[in-house]
């Protein structure tokens, strides 16, 4: 039988956790704090800014909003992560992408500092991640690790194959099955006759941004099938990658959408800010 990995139910547990961790922290002194930037007044952003806020608040996490005009300065908000940076009652930086087109946001991501940046997004962090070394691993993927080894799925000699290849999801997602001793294939719109290299997979990624595209033919009878994809369908239905009806046949375990990947993104956004706060407070005890 198909299980179906809940990763709304196991963000809360993470979530428990973390709030222990933020009780500690209070207990000596530290309130963690976490600034979001939100430029313009896109919809989307707005909620999704919105969310992090209350997920924050809602485990004791002092969380800031700075909301700057849509014709802001590259430099202006250069600025503004700068003050950021020095602030020691911020522990976590996070400029909610994307940015309006006069913005570099590479130069963007590049200035905040890599001991702040939990979405784990900037060059240092994201060349240590490739290192292995310690650092602040991006959201998303580091949430469908916990997913797995909370659902207890080996991981090491298993066949992974991603397919997508963006810098916030398969590139990096790719690197920690890697880490984790997987064999990692990655696919993208240019690999040619996809079914045929997914269908190894023993943990197929879907991060395609294409609703329903992971169909039957994709996936091996018995395959762990994790779906990335937040997309709306023709009748503006929520829905992921994967054609859940149709993989649910085949599939050993499989996420749905919502209430799969999703959760886990800002759980560990709010578990690296509080990880931000214990090295500094260790930091400030040796100093
Ligand atoms: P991008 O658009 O940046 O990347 C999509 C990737 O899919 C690209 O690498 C692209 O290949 C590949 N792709 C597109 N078409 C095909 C195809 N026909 N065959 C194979 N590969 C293809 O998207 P993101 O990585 O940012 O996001 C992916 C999905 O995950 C989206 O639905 C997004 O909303 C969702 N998401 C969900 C999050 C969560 O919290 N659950 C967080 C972030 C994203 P190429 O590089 O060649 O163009």
């Amino acid at each position: 039988m198909t299980s179906i990995i809940n990763g709304k139910e196991i963000g809360q547990e993470i979530r428990k956790s973390v709030e222990e961790q933020v009780t500690q922290l209070k207990n000596q002194g530290v309130t963690p704090g976490l600034a979001v930037i939100l430029v313009g007044d896109n919809p989307a952003s707005q909620t999704y800014v919105r969310n992090k806020q209350k997920s924050c608040e809602a485990i004791g996490i002092f969380s800031e909003l700075i909301k700057l005009p849509e014709e802001v300065t590259e430099e202006e908000l250069l600025e503004q992560i700068k003050i950021l940076n020095d602030r020691h009652d911020i522990h976590g930086i996070l400029v909610q992408l994307p940015l309006p087109k006069h913005i570099n946001e590479d130069q963007v991501i590049a200035t905040i500092s890599p001991e702040k940046d939990v979405d784990g997004f900037s060059p240092v962090s994201v060349g240590k991640m490739m290192l292995g070394q310690e650092t602040y691993l991006p959201c998303t993927p580091f949430g469908v690790i916990k997913l797995l080894e909370y659902s207890g799925i080996e991981i090491a000699g298993k066949h992974a194959v991603v397919v997508g290849r963006s810098h916030i999801v398969g590139k990096p997602m790719g690197q920690l099955l890697l880490q984790k001793d997987a064999t990692v294939t990655y696919t993208h719109s240019k690999t040619p006759d996809l079914p045929s290299i997914t269908k190894q997979a023993d943990i197929l990624i879907a991060a395609v941004g294409r609703p329903n595209f992971i169909t039957k033919e994709h996936v091996k009878p018995g395959a762990v099938v994790i779906d990335v994809g937040i997309n709306r369908d023709e009748n503006n239905k929520l829905t992921g990658d994967v054609n859940f009806a149709e993989v649910e046949q085949v599939a050993s375990h499989i996420t749905p959408v919502p209430g799969g990947v999703g959760p886990m993104t800002i759980t560990m956004l709010l578990y690296n800010t509080v990880q931000s706060a214990q090295k500094q407070l260790s930091q400030d005890k040796y100093q």
